[in-house]
């Protein structure tokens, strides 16, 4: 597709889709995020024929939450390896929300858990090398600003402390992996670390760049290296279709058809594998947690370009 007529239908989406930006509601839970402007929208595509286009507030910044945990996800494979990430956190939906995790009276255990719930990525941030966990948040850091190709990218203080001060329901699952003896250490620490990466703040474009490379099986064709293993972006886009967009996920498949992940700060990475990533934003969420007009607008271009990869 010509890039003027990618333009064009990125545009005519974001009209099509944006009276859905009034219908969702902003995430409350903590108050700093229920200060987002609900009407914003935004669309970016950075395609495998060279294409990068963003229409709407595609420069906006806003918390990636939940987009982080594919990245926290990667870091721990690039460093353990899959053996040791897959033993500590399982891959099958939960089918419940984000906060939740399935366990019995008896005993949780991985199988129970997958990287993108929190109980799965607070998990996960144990993994990740480091000395010390503000050293580990360093490299988890970094690897957003290298996937991303912006070396800005940086944690928003406020939200930070915001979730810091009101996750409890965060520590209850930490102290619960702790308690079944699933991850070690300070559950304070590993916590920061977990409550610091959701605040790290990125625009759609961003995201688009980070979709990018794992569309492109762990490369960025327009640069030069390899950015991570192959396997692992596999692994990551996997991970992505089944469990990315909450307890949502089933129905996103079915409408959209390709690996993504949300976060209740209003983002959509999504991976088109061979073809190109999408970021969309929009902080009007359904009530799974989901950007409703980023879903929609996925579900458009998806339609348009012939993106569903069943
Ligand atoms: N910081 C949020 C939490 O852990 C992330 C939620 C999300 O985006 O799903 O509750």
């Amino acid at each position: 597709m010509k890039n003027e007529n990618l333009k064009q239908l990125l545009q005519e989406t974001l009209d099509k889709c944006s009276h859905y930006t009034r219908e969702g509601t902003v995430a409350s839970y903590i108050p700093e995020l229920a200060k987002a402007a609900p009407n914003d929208f935004g669309i970016c595509v950075i395609s495998n024929d060279g294409a990068v286009e963003c229409v709407g507030d595609c420069e906006k910044k806003f918390t990636m939450q939940s987009v982080i945990k594919p990245i926290i996800l990667l870091l721990a494979l690039e460093d353990r390896g899959a053996e040791a990430v897959n033993s500590l956190c399982g891959m099958e939906a939960t089918g419940k929300p984000f906060d939740a995790f399935n366990y019995s009276d008896r005993a949780l255990q991985s199988e129970h858990i997958n990287p993108m719930i929190n109980a799965g990525a607070i998990a996960l941030c144990t993994l990740i090398k480091g000395d010390s966990y503000d050293e580990k948040f360093s490299r988890l850091l970094d690897l957003a600003r290298r996937l991303a190709n912006n070396p800005s990218l940086d944690v928003d203080e406020s939200v930070y402390l915001s979730e810091k001060a009101t996750g409890n329901k965060n520590r209850a699952l930490a102290y619960m992996l702790k308690a079944y003896g699933m991850i070690g250490g300070d559950m304070e620490e590993v916590l920061d670390m977990y409550f610091k990466a959701c605040s790290i703040q990125a625009t759609a474009q961003d995201l688009a760049s980070i979709a990018f490379v794992l569309a492109n099986h762990g490369s960025d064709p327009r640069r030069a290296e390899r950015m991570i293993r192959e396997d692992h972006a596999r692994q990551v886009n996997a991970v992505m279709a089944i469990c990315g967009m909450y307890d949502g996920s089933g129905e996103f498949a079915l409408r959209v058809g390709i690996p993504a992940k949300s976060g209740v700060g209003g983002g959509i990475m999504a991976s088109v594998p061979g073809r190109m990533g999408i970021g969309t934003y929009s902080p009007s969420l359904d009530k799974k947690g989901n950007s409703l007009a980023g879903v929609y607008a996925l579900e458009l271009l998806s339609e348009r370009l012939g993106l569903s990869v069943y």
